[in-house]
Parts: structure tokens; C-alpha cells; sequence
């Protein structure tokens, strides 16, 4: 079908080259197709093979330092101890790819949440279906924003411009036109009567019926030669990865220093002191610190996807936790885009709408006074005929079933819509006074649509009156604009009044703005209506040729109340120390009126600031405005570019909220970018950082709360990792310092026990804990802070440390005394089953302090008495599995042989389980000063 030189047919040949009709395929064709031509997809790039992912995990630089280790312990004849570094390397390292899997998958599993959806026309209907089904013939329906999903010649379009940078690199957006081209020496992709896969609608209209799909496009094409992914770190991943570098230089510094001290001072032999020195190494190694950090990252994702955010890079996941302000829109993320009119003003006159939702019930009164027949009534009709054809939505009554049609059919008890709710409120609020938009559309023909912009905040078309109304009116054609009212009322020169045009004079300029202004105080969102008659169709269809010399028909206010869960989230942003800042396309009397319902606007005179007046200002002043309680109204998209960057200038963290194509740079600039997954176009999408599935701010809230949220549980097991290296440390600094007098407590297998056994699944547990209550009452976190401070090595290495040293301690002299060595402080035996049975101890003694450790890591400032005892299921299967290790490994023999431990008599425990609330109360003290001197 490709070998047709499709771009030079006449677009009356193109449908039958692609055996095809205006109407589109049927469903069984379309079916036929699909399994003839397969799934429109791009082939996923051949993966990195498992068995390299595997190998990573064995040959980084920590993984190298474990094989020569055990290997040198061969050497030293403790092979024993080889095996058992080696075993834990291999250990290790499946563990982290499992890690990095599970991951993976978070991230795929978020992928396919994400489908795309393409409009298309079959048979005779017009209806959304997934991309992937997509075929040759297919008719599709292109409209501003949308992603351009298969390669298509256009049979139609209206100021068609298309950004195939993805495709061309070239930035700037390209006219497209539907007539046929002869090719010469153009390349494909200059073809301006193609579209193509991969790119993207910046503006306008068109049809087009799809020549290639899959990897035959010319995007698959590339792809073949250049599709890989790029698996870039996040800033947090990076700093890890840094901090692991650098823990483990430290610990080899630290380990050879040990190693010196050994042998110089304790006098031990050089084999020995390298095994200790080893123990040193591995003791202060973060190895899982990097796998787990990725995995709480994404477990972090997958959260924030349960409440409706997804995020698509793991480093947003962090950013958002340092948000300081949220710019956001106000229509469907504040409000809940249910456009209802409520009043309207025409001819002087102000009547009320009644009714609720999309249903086409109600009535219209003036004064309290019914209006019987509204459609009698000529000035209303003419307001609401306008409004209903320059008008693109489409409503759809309770139980409609569309088969295939995924996007719209509507089997619910209410009404609904598709397209734009303000458009689709204009068409209810007609059906309420009995004018059917349907029929009215066949009698006056559309010729020409100037699509909505919110630059111009106006949309206008152009329609074809019948001959008899067209002698009457001795006009052959009709334009109908609506739009923001003041800019709408300036392009007016006259009014309609009864049967009669009037000139339109101040006073009732001020009239009718004066009416503007009574309905935006009370929050109710307005739109101007007006008409041009026109001789013959006009030579141009530029909006300025046919946008002038308006007659003006009236105005038609809406309500769009705001989401009930928004209040309360705006009120949790302000308690976090976060900014909310209101950046509409809308009136600013209507924006205050939402912004103040809902809280955003707290003080008595906020500064509303219009994209007029932004245009005037320079960036001082601009910054000047920033500082003030401050709304911006009226403004175009470009502006939220400069606010965002003005914003960042002064050091902020931005989210900021887009749906429209531009707003994709302001998305770009912003450190969070928010698309709206409902309402928002593909291009918005595509350069978001998340997508919120139900477009509800209270969703950027959540998320904000689950990235403080991630960040702090990544602190918690950090800290808890590093907790236990001090009991590890003391044990060799007291065996070196008493001349290797008093024997070692902890040796290198029971340290790896620890690090490597005991300690993984609990930490791993920390970093899948809810927030916890109180983490939106902090200011936001610097994005320079780093998750390992000073105080936290402080809590760790030197409060929280020794104490689990002092049982291991203890631990290991009560094993002693209870065996008649009482009184000899120094000079204990160092090999025997009691010796052995005593490590145990100390062993079970880390291992129980740890448990306590688990619950006071919980939270770095509450009382783990204000945490849900149940929060966190996997905290409690950690305890488990840190139990049974400890038990197996102080009884099992072969790992009694293994790890060098013999049992104790059960009794002990008794002892050993008491240092688990004690070192839970020594941290609860230091959580009651910090909160004394708060
Ligand atoms: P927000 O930016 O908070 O989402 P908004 O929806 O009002 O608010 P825009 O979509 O940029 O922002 O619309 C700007 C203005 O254009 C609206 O206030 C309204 O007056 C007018 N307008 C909106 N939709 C239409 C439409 N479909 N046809 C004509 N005019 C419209």
C-alpha cells in the first residue's frame, strides 16, 4: 500500500488508493486489518540481556572488594570464612538484581497505565480506540495537542500546523495542507500533506487516513536504527551511588588503619589481622544501600500511582517532597469541570437557568417569573441557537451504548459529554429551552471553524444561512464568536435588542461589563456571545478578518463548583509550607471568588495580576508581585513560563499544572511538571513529569506528601543500617586495645550476618512505611540537603550505636559469668564452645537491640507510641525473619559451623529480649528533649 504516491492524489482518489471511505472502516474491516497489518506499535528495543543485568551485580567495585577478600581469606587457610564472603557476595548481588527487577517492573507497570487513545471515524461514527489498534484506512480525527499516532495523508484540515521535531529536529511547528503535492524534491517528512507517528498537533484541525502503522511508519523506521532507553539515575540514586563510593574508600581506610593497630599493638599475626581488617571493611559497607534506595523509589511511585499520580522518572518522586510552591490552573483541577449555566444576560434582561449535571432539565425564569416557551423568546433563542453552533461538544444521553467506542460510550443512569464541559453546558442549557442543536447544525451548515485558543480566548465559526432566512436577513452567511466578555465585547460595534441591531454605546458597554462582573463575584464563570452576518463568504479566514464589527448577542455564566476534597488539601499545602498560586485563563473577579472559597486567597486585598499587566511588568516588578498574595488572571499559557521561571529565580521548587500544547515549555521549566490525564492533550503529557489520572489537585498534594514521604523512609533505614556498625566496631577496638586480652565478641561471619542477614529484610521494610502523621506539617526539605547529615550519623553512630554495643557487651560477659568467670575482666578464653556460644550472645544482642531499632526508626521525631501499631505489615514480617535467623543461627549446627556460634541456654533470651524496649526508651528520650525544645 506505501509503494502509492499517496501525497499525489487528489484527496478524492486517496480513500479508494487506501481502500477506504469518508465514513471509515467498518468494525469488521478494521478487525480484518488489525490481524492482517498487527498492533500499531513500535517493537521494544532488544533489552540489556538478563545475563549482563545479573553480572553487574557481581562486578562493581564492592563486589570486587568480596571476591579478593575471600579470596585472600582462602589464602590465610580460613576457607571457611572464604566461602562464607563469597556465598554473601553471591547473596548480595541476587538480591540487588531482584531489587532492580521489582523496580523495573514498578516502572513498566506504570508504563501500561499509561495507554494512548486516538480519534478516529468508523463506520459513520466518530469514537476513541487505543493507538495500538490503529490500522491502514482508518480515518483520523486530529485536533490541537493531540499525539499524531500512525503515518496519514490528510484529506482535510484547518490550520493544520504539526511539531515533528521528534521527527525532523526541526523545532519550529510546520504548515500542513490537504492538497495533493507533486514530491519533487522534497523528503518524506517534508511532505506537508503527511502526517506522521511520533509528532504532534500544535494547532488546528484535520483528517487524515492512515497509509502506515507500527514499524512501518517513518518514526519506526527510526526507531529500528536508534530506540534505546536510557536508564539515567536520579539525583538521589547518583548521591548514593557517591556515598557509597565514598563510605567504602572510609572503610577501607578505616580497615587497614584496624589492620596496622592489630598488628602493631594487639601483636596479632599478619593472616589474622587481615581478617579482621576485613571484618572492619565489610562492617561499615553500605551494600544494599543502592538497591534499596532504587526500590523505595519506585515502591514510592507505585504508591503515588494508588492515588492517582503517575510519576514518570523516578527522580520526581524526590523533587516533589521539596516542592515549595504549586502553580496551579483553576478549571477541572481546582473545580470539577461540571459546567452549568446558571444565568444568563441578554438584552438587558437577566434570566436564571435551573437544573443540575449535563441533564437537559430545567427551567428559565425571570424576576422569579417562568418563562413558558424560552425558545418563543427571540432574544434567547438567537443568544442560545449562537452558542450552540460554534460549539464542538456533543452530549450523550444515560444508556448509549457505542460498541469499540472505549472513550465514550455511556452506560451510566446520568448524562454526558463529549468535548469541552463549557461547550457542552452552552448545548444543555439550549436543549432546556427545546432548541435541538442537531437539527439547527443541518439547517445552518458549518463551513469553517476558528478553533478556541486560549491566547485569543475566543472561538468562532462560520456557517451557510438557508436561502429563505438568508434573503430575509440579506446576508448569505453567518459568523458566531464566543469568548472571554471583555475581549469579546471589544470586537462588538453593535447589540442585538428584540428583532432589532443597535449601535453599542459606553453605557451599555458598562452595562454589560458591570453584568460580567456581578456574575464572576459569585464564582461563576462567563462567556460572551456574538454574531457577524456576512454578504458572501468571506475571502479570509483569518480570526482578525472574521472576528471584527461583532454584534453583541448576550452573556452566559456558569458555575463550575470547586472539588469538595480540594479545600482541605489547599489547607494541608499551607500547613506544609507550600505556596498555592492560582494561574488561570479566567476572569479575575471569577478566579478570586473559586481562589478565596477554596483558600488559596486568604488575606483581604490579594494582588490579581492579568497576562496584560504581566506582559508590562519587568522582572523586578515581577519578583515585587511574588512576594505578595498573588493570583494571575486572564493569562495565556506563555505567561506560566515566566512565572514559573521568575519563581525558580528566587530559589523555588515549582510544581506547576498544564493540559494544553502551550504549556508544555512552562512544564518543561518547572522542576515537577503536572499534566492532567483526563483533560489535558498528549503534547501536555509527554513533557509532564507526572500525570494526575483524575486531573485533581488534591492528587499533586498526595504526592507531594508520599516524595516526603520516600525521602524520610530512605533516612530511616539508612540510619538503621549504619546503627548496628558501632556494636560491630567496638568489640575489635576493645579486643586491639586490651592487647587481645579480652577476646573479639562480634568476628567478620558474625558481622556479615548481620549486615547481610538480620538486617536486610527490616530495612527493607522501613523503606515501604506510610507517612507518617505530621510529615505535612514541616516545611518543605532543601533540594541541597542531603540524606545523610550529621545528625543522623550522630543519632546512629553515637547514641543509638553504643547503646547496642553495651548489650552486645554485656551480652557477651553475662555468657561468661553465668559460666564461672566471674570477676576476670580481662583474660577470658578465646576459643571453645564457650567462647563461641558467648559471640552468640553478643550476636543476639545486635540483633535484639536492632528489633527495638526497627520501631524507634520509624519516625526521627515521634513517639513510635503515635504511629499506627499496624501500619506496616512488612515491619512485622522483618521481625520474623530477623527471629528465625537469629535462632537458626545461634542453633542450627551447620550454621553454628559456618558462622563460628554455639547455643546458649534458652533462658538467655529472657536477658537478650530485654535490650529491645531499652534501647526503644533511650530514643524515645532523645525524641522527648527534641520535642521539649521545640
Ligand atoms: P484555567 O486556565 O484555570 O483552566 P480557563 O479554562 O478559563 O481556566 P482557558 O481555557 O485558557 O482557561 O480559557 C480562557 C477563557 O476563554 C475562559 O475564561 C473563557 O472566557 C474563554 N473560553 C474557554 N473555553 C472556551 C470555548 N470553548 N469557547 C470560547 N471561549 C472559551
Amino acid at each position: 500500500m506505501q509503494t502509492i504516491a499517496i501525497h499525489e492524489l487528489p484527496t478524492s482518489q486517496v480513500f479508494a488508493a487506501l481502500d477506504s471511505n469518508p465514513q471509515g472502516l467498518t468494525p469488521d474491516e478494521a478487525r480484518e486489518r488489525l490481524a492482517q497489518y498487527g498492533l500499531n506499535v513500535l517493537h521494544e528495543p532488544p533489552r540489556k540481556p538478563l545475563i549482563r543485568a545479573l553480572l553487574a551485580h557481581f562486578t562493581h567495585l564492592m563486589a570486587w572488594l568480596l571476591w579478593i577478600g575471600g579470596g585472600v581469606a582462602f589464602v590465610a587457610q580460613t576457607p571457611t570464612l572464604g566461602i562464607a564472603i563469597w556465598l554473601v557476595n553471591i547473596i548480595n548481588g541476587l538480591f540487588s538484581f531482584w531489587q532492580e527487577y521489582k523496580a523495573e517492573q514498578a516502572t513498566a507497570a506504570l508504563r501500561r497505565m499509561l495507554p494512548s487513545y486516538a480519534r478516529v471515524r468508523r463506520a459513520g461514527a466518530e469514537m476513541r480506540i487505543p493507538a495500538e489498534h490503529l490500522v491502514p484506512g482508518d480515518v483520523l480525527l486530529l485536533a490541537e495537542g493531540d499525539h499524531i499516532s500512525a503515518d496519514a495523508r490528510l484529506v482535510r484540515e484547518t490550520e493544520l500546523r504539526v511539531d515533528q521535531s521528534a521527527l525532523s529536529g526541526e523545532s519550529h511547528p510546520v504548515r500542513k495542507t490537504a492538497d495533493p503535492i507533486s514530491g519533487i524534491g522534497l523528503s518524506h517528512a517534508e511532505l506537508p500533506n503527511l502526517v506522521f507517528a511520533g509528532t504532534s498537533v500544535t494547532s488546528g484541525t484535520a483528517e487524515a487516513v492512515v497509509f502506515a502503522t507500527g514499524m512501518r511508519t517513518a518514526f519506526g523506521e527510526i526507531a529500528r536504527l536508534t530506540l534505546s532507553v536510557g536508564d539515567e539515575l536520579s539525583p538521589l540514586q547518583r548521591e548514593m551511588e557517591r556515598l557509597t563510593r565514598v563510605v567504602s574508600a572510609i572503610a577501607v581506610g578505616v580497615g587497614l588503619f584496624f589492620f596496622v593497630l592489630a598488628v602493631a599493638i594487639a601483636g596479632i599475626d599478619l593472616a589474622n589481622g587481615f581478617i579482621f581488617a576485613l571484618g572492619m571493611i565489610v562492617a561499615f559497607v553500605p551494600e544494599g544501600l543502592l538497591p534499596t534506595v532504587t526500590l523505595a523509589l519506585a515502591l514510592g511511585t507505585q504508591r503515588m500511582a494508588r492515588r492517582n499520580a503517575l510519576v514518570k522518572r523516578l527522580s520526581a518522586v524526590e523533587t516533589l517532597g521539596c516542592t515549595t510552591v504549586i502553580c496551579t490552573d483553576k478549571t477541572g483541577t481546582l473545580t470539577q469541570n461540571e459546567m452549568t449555566v446558571r444565568e444568563i444576560w441578554v438584552g438587558g434582561r437577566q434570566i436564571s437557568v435551573s437544573g443540575v449535571g449535563y441533564a437537559p432539565e430545567g427551567s428559565f425564569s425571570e424576576c422569579g417569573a417562568l418563562l413558558e416557551r424560552p425558545a418563543d423568546d427571540p432574544e434567547l433563542r438567537r443568544l442560545l441557537l449562537a452558542a450552540t453552533l460554534c460549539n464542538d461538544a456533543r452530549l450523550i444521553p444515560p444508556h448509549t451504548m457505542t460498541p469499540e467506542d472505549q472513550g465514550h460510550s455511556n452506560n451510566g443512569e446520568r448524562w454526558s459529554i463529549l468535548g469541552d464541559p463549557t461547550e457542552a453546558a452552552l448545548l444543555v442549557a439550549a436543549r432546556k429551552a427545546g432548541i435541538d442543536n442537531d437539527a439547527e447544525a443541518q439547517q445552518i451548515p458549518r463551513i469553517r471553524e476558528l478553533p478556541f485558543e486560549s491566547r485569543r480566548k475566543r472561538m468562532s465559526v462560520v456557517c451557510r444561512l438557508q436561502p429563505q432566512v438568508a434573503a430575509h436577513r440579506s446576508a448569505g452567511f453567518v459568523a458566531y464568536v464566543k469568548g472571554a466578555p471583555k475581549e469579546t465585547l471589544a470586537l462588538c460595534t453593535s447589540f442585538a435588542v428584540g428583532n432589532s441591531i443597535q449601535p453599542l454605546d459606553e453605557t451599555q458597554r458598562a452595562d454589560i461589563l458591570a453584568a460580567n462582573d456581578q456574575y464572576a463575584r459569585a464564582g461563576l464563570r462567563v462567556l460572551a456571545v456574538a454574531q457577524r452576518l456576512l454578504n458572501a463568504m468571506p475571502a479570509s479566514f483569518e480570526a482578525e478578518h472574521i472576528e471584527r464589527d461583532l454584534t453583541f448577542l448576550g452573556l452566559i455564566a456558569m458555575m463550575d463548583p470547586p472539588r469538595p476534597e480540594v479545600e482541605s488539601a489547599v489547607a494541608t499545602c499551607h500547613a506544609a509550607g507550600i505556596r498555592i498560586i492560582m494561574i488561570t485563563g479566567d476572569y479575575g473577579l471569577t478566579a478570586e471568588s473559586i481562589a478565596r472559597r477554596i483558600g488559596i486567597i486568604r488575606g483581604a486585598q490579594p494582588r490579581i495580576v492579568t497576562g496584560a499587566e504581566l506582559d508590562s511588568m519587568d522582572d523586578a516588578a515581577l519578583h515585587d508581585a511574588l512576594t505578595d498574595e498573588v493570583l494571575f488572571a486572564r493569562v495565556a499559557p506563555e505567561h506560566k513560563l515566566r512565572v514559573v521561571s521568575a519563581l525558580r529565580a528566587q530559589g523555588h521548587v515549582v510544581a506547576v499544572t498544564g493540559d494544553g500544547v502551550n504549556d508544555a515549555p512552562a512544564l518543561k521549566q518547572a522542576d515537577i511538571g503536572v499534566a492532567m490525564g483526563r483533560a489535558g492533550t498528549d503534547v501536555a503529557r509527554e513533557a509532564a513529569d507526572i500525570i494526575l489520572t483524575d486531573d485533581n489537585f488534591a492528587s499533586i498534594v498526595s504526592a507531594v506528601e508520599e516524595g516526603r514521604a520516600v525521602y524520610a523512609n530512605i533516612k530511616k533505614f539508612a540510619t538503621y543500617i549504619f546503627t548496628s556498625n558501632t556494636p560491630e566496631a567496638v568489640p575489635f577496638v576493645l579486643f586491639a586495645f586490651s592487647g587481645g586480652r579480652i577476646p573479639i565478641a562480634l568476628n567478620v561471619m558474625h558481622i556479615l550476618s548481620i549486615d547481610l542477614g538480620t538486617d536486610i529484610v527490616p530495612a527493607l521494610a522501613l523503606g515501604a512505611e506510610p507517612p507518617e502523621p505530621g510529615i505535612m506539617e514541616r516545611p518543605p526539605r532543601s533540594l541541597k540537603e542531603h540524606v545523610v547529615t550529621g545528625a543522623m550519623l550522630r543519632r546512629a553512630y553515637l547514641w543509638l550505636g553504643p547503646v547496642q554495643s553495651l548489650a552486645a557487651m554485656a551480652a557477651f560477659y553475662y555468657q561468661y559469668w553465668t559460666n564461672g568467670y566471674w570477676g576476670q575482666w580481662l583474660d577470658l578464653p578465646a576459643d571453645g564452645p564457650l567462647y563461641r556460644s558467648a559471640t552468640a550472645m553478643a550476636l543476639a544482642a545486635v540483633v535484639t537491640t536492632q528489633i527495638g531499632n526497627l520501631f524507634a526508626q520509624r519516625s526521627e521525631r515521634l513517639s513510635v507510641l503515635r504511629l499506627p501499631l499496624m501500619g506496616n505489615r512488612l515491619i512485622w514480617i522483618g521481625i520474623a525473619t530477623e527471629v528465625i535467623l537469629i535462632v537458626a543461627i545461634v542453633y542450627v549446627p551447620f550454621l553454628q559451623d559456618v558462622i563460628g556460634t554455639a547455643a546458649f541456654n534458652p533462658v538467655n533470651w529472657i536477658v537478650l529480649a530485654l535490650w529491645a524496649p531499652a534501647l526503644l526508651l533511650v530514643d524515645e528520650l532523645r525524641k522527648l528533649v527534641i520535642a521539649r525544645r521545640k
